[in-house]
């Protein structure tokens, strides 16, 4: 008798189209001195939106300075005006709709329905490959400028120390969109919670010199000490004992672990794609509709620095 093949409705939507114009060919540099890898985000005419060709760009290089023996200490840094305004949601470069080699063990999302894209797609990019940056056995430094927003504070908060120059603020708008919060929820870990609610129920500007306060910043100094502060700081842990390093990350790591960090991100993501799904039932667009204009406009309406007091 003659197998029956099975009738299955695969639920895959049919692929966007979308007119891709990167600006950039290579949306991070990388280079090594003095036994420190110095890997900077390098889209500066787009104040480092983070799309996923600079997202996957960014894997590779820190995948690349774990494997050479040669380097003992990472920095994270930006060319540009600013750090980082967060993710792409709206330049010619935004690869939203495109396929890309994964990293994690999560599927393509470009051809999913509903809320299934947008869920598949940010476990891999943001959740997932942050998660894996944090834990990768060297010491990471993000040496931050200028506007560090929303996903911008992904990438510094998975660094391991945090130093930003005086003209530095940190800010999470996203409950313009109606999240709460970005997609790596470290908020809570990286201030306590009174503070972290402040700062986003209120969504504005964080000065550099009350993140130091609050404890999400190592250092602060002048701007243009900045490069040989870090420089420093990277160049003496460079000197550390390898395995002492990896180490000391972990066990730090570790007790952030015991603290409940992963599984109250988990739990966050999903209020975060909860909100997503919300998005699109009621405003037609998982995004509210927003792009990088109107959030440029909201946050310059919102974001007098009132918290540096
Ligand atoms: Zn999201």
């Amino acid at each position: 008798m003659a197998e029956e093949q099975l009738e299955l409705n695969l639920e895959l939507a049919p692929r966007v189209d979308a007119d891709i114009v990167y600006e950039e060919d290579e949306p991070i540099l990388y280079e090594v001195r003095n036994y420190v890898a110095y890997i900077t985000l390098n889209r500066p005419t787009l104040h480092n939106a983070q799309n996923s060709q600079m997202l996957y760009a960014l894997d590779d290089a820190f995948a690349r300075a774990v494997d050479d023996d040669a380097v003992r200490a990472i920095v994270l840094r930006s060319n540009g005006k600013h750090f980082s305004q967060g993710h792409d949601i709206g330049t010619p470069g935004r690869d939203f709709e495109k396929p890309m080699d994964r990293r994690l063990m999560w599927y393509d999302h470009t051809n999913k329905p509903g809320a299934e894209k947008a869920f598949a797609r940010e476990q891999e990019i943001y959740l997932g490959m942050c998660k894996r940056w944090r834990a990768i056995p060297k010491a990471t430094i993000a040496q931050v400028h200028k506007g560090c927003i929303a996903g911008g504070l992904m990438l510094a908060w998975v660094c391991d120390l945090i130093v930003a120059s005086d003209d530095a603020f940190f800010q999470d708008p996203v409950l313009t969109m109606g999240f709460p919060g970005v997609e790596y929820f470290a908020h809570v870990h990286e201030m306590n919670v009174r503070v972290a609610k402040e700062f986003l129920l209120l969504g504005e500007r964080m000065s550099a010199a009350r993140a130091y306060d609050v404890g999400m910043v190592n250092r602060v100094v002048p701007r243009a000490e900045l490069d040989e502060t870090v420089a420093a700081m990277a160049e003496r842990i460079a000197r550390q004992p390898r395995l002492g390093v990896a180490l000391t990350k972990q066990v730090c790591n570790h007790i952030e672990e015991l603290q409940g960090k992963s599984t109250g991100m988990d739990a966050a993501f999903g209020y975060h794609h909860f909100a997503h799904a919300q998005n699109s039932l009621v405003k037609g667009d998982y995004i509210a509709g927003h792009d990088l204009k109107s959030m440029a406009a909201s946050n310059r309406s919102s974001s007098q620095d009132k918290s540096s007091a």
